[in-house]
């Protein structure tokens, strides 16, 4: 049978993809959109995620990037949708900028200075829906940011991508390396599902060939869980299988794209 799945999606609005901005050598391009407000592609995006979380029962962790809480339309769509569905929709921090930390060389005062401001304002927005839970965004993590996470509280990492092909963003590291460094500090690592050591989640999701292993592997995850169940996310025993997809995503197929599972029905 197989592990239980832990139900992930990520913040990014456009302005914050690595193209534009946050990465040393990736980030060339200049954003066109107005930078104060979120995308029309974000905002369909939500809808999508709003609809698609009416259809089912499971429970959703949204890894927020916390600069979207600094404006008003973000904090309200949050509210709004927490009021909805209460702790089913647990929030975890994505950065404050979706800077990609381990690309950069290690830089420990700037990363706790960053999760600090970070984890004040998730608190402040989310309330009882904060979780302890900490994505890398565009999973750039290295083995020194896990004695920083433990010390602003953190107690689940959930940023390794244990594929080959995305190594370089451990930052001359190995993946085993990240999860050690993250459990001799007290946090449980929470990788990310790959598929012949392939990633399958975020971008896999609609890149050819890629894709088709991508849909395949979603489709055989075990159920999700749900509200009751979601504890098991922090026990370090508990086997479990965790997939993430974007907010951005919700708004492909005009908006008709829905995560490839089989989810209990609301
Ligand atoms: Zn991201």
């Amino acid at each position: 049978m197989s592990a239980p799945t832990w139900l992930t999606v990520d913040s990014d609005d456009l302005r914050h993809l690595p193209v534009y901005q946050g990465h040393p050598t990736r980030s060339k391009r200049h954003y066109d959109g107005e930078k104060e407000i979120l995308s029309t592609r974000f905002r369909e995006g939500w809808a999508g995620f709003l609809a698609w979380m009416q259809r089912h029962d499971a429970s959703v962790t949204l890894f927020v990037i916390s600069d979207l809480l600094e404006q008003e339309d973000f904090s309200r769509l949050l509210r709004d949708a927490l009021k909805q569905f209460g702790t089913r929709l647990t929030i975890g921090c994505h950065g404050h900028t979706h800077r990609s930390w381990s690309a950069w060389g290690e830089d420990k005062a700037g990363f706790a200075a960053m999760l600090s401001q970070s984890t004040t304002l998730l608190k402040e927005h989310a309330g009882e829906s904060f979780r302890p839970y900490f994505r890398a965004p565009s999973g750039y993590v290295a083995p020194w940011m896990a004695e920083v996470l433990a010390r602003e509280g953190y107690k689940v990492d959930s940023s390794v991508n244990p594929s080959w092909l995305v190594r370089k963003k451990a930052a001359g590291h190995t993946w085993s390396e990240v999860t050690k460094a993250m459990k001799a500090n007290g946090l449980i690592e929470r990788p990310w599902l790959t598929t012949w050591t392939l990633p399958v989640n975020g971008p896999a999701l609609f890149r050819f060939p890629l894709s088709l292993l991508a849909r395949r592997a979603w489709k055989r995850t075990g159920t999700a869980f749900t509200k009751s169940e979601m504890y098991r996310v922090e026990d370090e025993k508990g086997d479990l299988t965790t997939v993430y997809c974007h907010i951005l995503d919700f708004a492909r197929n005009e908006g008709g794209w829905t995560p490839p599972l089989n989810l209990p029905r609301a």
